[in-house]
């Protein structure tokens, strides 16, 4: 590793983004806490860019079947150590059998996480999901999808419908995915503040940078980036309008020692209001401690876990600067307001994804993907799954 000042190129926020100031999330290939399963390429929306192609017309459609799906599961397990499974598509809600294949992460003993588009959530659904076994969702709302033609503030709406619907079924972390263009990018500090202000609904909220696959896949010379947001970018817009937040962790690029891909922030809140952002050192002793008592790193566990007393932040603050921030803050607020003595602190989560781009013609992925699939046997980054399929002479992206 080379010794000096180092952080990413940019301008705005230098400081906030200084990685000496960061948490490296600890994950590698091996020690990894999510495993990431495809379990089918049909989806009900056409969204420009996706990963998967389900915005082209010129591949088939398939269900992976339970046997497919308990191999690759079992290989998960065994290549990665993982602590969550990540169930994706396409939209993984058109799988039959979507129920058994959380029921089947249940009985392996591993949280699931679902990502979905929303469309097909019912209550009676999502009570079958969560009889099954499912931890969390997460939904993609954002102004990028398709048919979409509202802002970022109007979408603000069919989050809180979402999240009402989740919180009358109980029990399920509930996330928020929302990927970003030039044409988003100035109302994303708007999107965190909703995040913040829904504090007790809401624990995660994923940025996601558009980037194209389709221009990536060929290898243009030089891609068209004019709509291309880049991360340095976002965080100056974030800053002019949410001028405290910090952020605690990151995961690198493989390409390129000065870029980050995986950007957390992670804060507490009470009353719908921030009480604080937990630093680096926080995220550390909750990773080590994580992987010391039940050998993984964490990755998501269940909505109660997210909610913590004060005798426990008081607890924490013997060992952690930014806690003891976070309990002053609590005390302050409980002196003004009594009856909030008895009531939780909320733990909410912020995770930047700034996907591959094209740097010297290879492509820049993320450290440690997290978000790696298997395919044939072996992990991919998910996001150029289409492109390996390619590479191995099959065009066909479901085989
Ligand atoms: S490299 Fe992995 S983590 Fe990064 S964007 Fe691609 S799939 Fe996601």
């Amino acid at each position: 590793m080379a010794s000096g000042r180092r952080c990413v190129r940019m301008s705005a926020p230098e400081e906030l983004l200084d990685i000496r100031r960061l948490y490296r999330l600890p994950w590698s290939k091996n020690d990894n806490p999510n495993g990431w399963i495809e379990i089918t390429t049909h989806c009900n929306m056409s969204c420009p860019g996706c990963y998967r192609g389900c915005d082209r017309k010129d591949g088939s459609e398939r269900h992976l079947s339970m046997a497919e799906i308990e191999v690759d599961l079992q290989r998960l397990i065994e290549v990665r150590n993982c602590q969550t499974i990540t169930i994706s598509g396409g939209e993984p809600l058109m799988h039959p059998r979507v129920l058994e294949v959380v029921e089947l992460v249940r009985r392996k003993g591993l949280s699931s996480l679902l990502l979905t588009n929303g469309k097909l959530l019912t209550r009676d659904l999502l009570t079958a999901l969560k009889h099954a076994g499912l931890t969390g969702i997460i939904i993609r709302v954002d102004s990028l999808r398709e048919g979409v033609r509202q802002s970022e503030s109007d979408l603000d709406e069919l989050r809180q419908e979402h999240a009402d619907l989740v919180r009358s079924v109980g029990g399920l972390f509930l996330g928020f995915t929302c990927v970003i263009d030039k044409t988003s990018v100035a109302q994303i500090p708007g999107v965190i503040r909703w995040q913040q202000s829904h504090g007790r609904d809401v624990d995660f909220l994923l940025l996601i940078l558009m980037r194209d696959p389709h221009v990536l896949r060929e290898k243009a010379a030089s891609p068209d980036q004019r709509g291309w947001v880049q991360l340095d970018e976002l965080c100056g817009e974030i800053k002019a309008r949410i001028g405290d937040l910090t952020y605690t962790a990151y995961l690198g690029c493989q390409a390129d020692d000065a870029q980050i891909k995986w950007l957390y922030s992670i804060w507490f809140s009470l009353d719908e209001r921030v009480l604080g952002y937990v630093d680096e050192r926080f995220l550390e002793l909750v990773q080590v401690f994580n992987h010391l008592v039940e050998g993984r790193y964490a990755f998501i566990s269940k909505k109660s876990d997210y909610f913590v007393s004060l005798p426990m932040l008081l607890l924490l603050g013997l060992v952690n600067k930014s806690m003891r921030a976070i309990c002053r803050r609590f005390l302050a607020a409980v002196l003004r307001r009594p009856s909030l003595l008895f009531t939780r602190a909320k733990m909410q989560i912020l995770n930047i994804v700034n996907p591959p781009k094209l740097i010297d013609g290879k492509r820049d992925f993320c450290d440690a993907c997290p978000d790696a699939v298997l395919y044939r046997g072996e992990l991919h980054p998910s996001c150029a799954l289409d492109e390996i399929r390619e590479r191995m002479g099959r065009t066909d992206p479901t085989a």
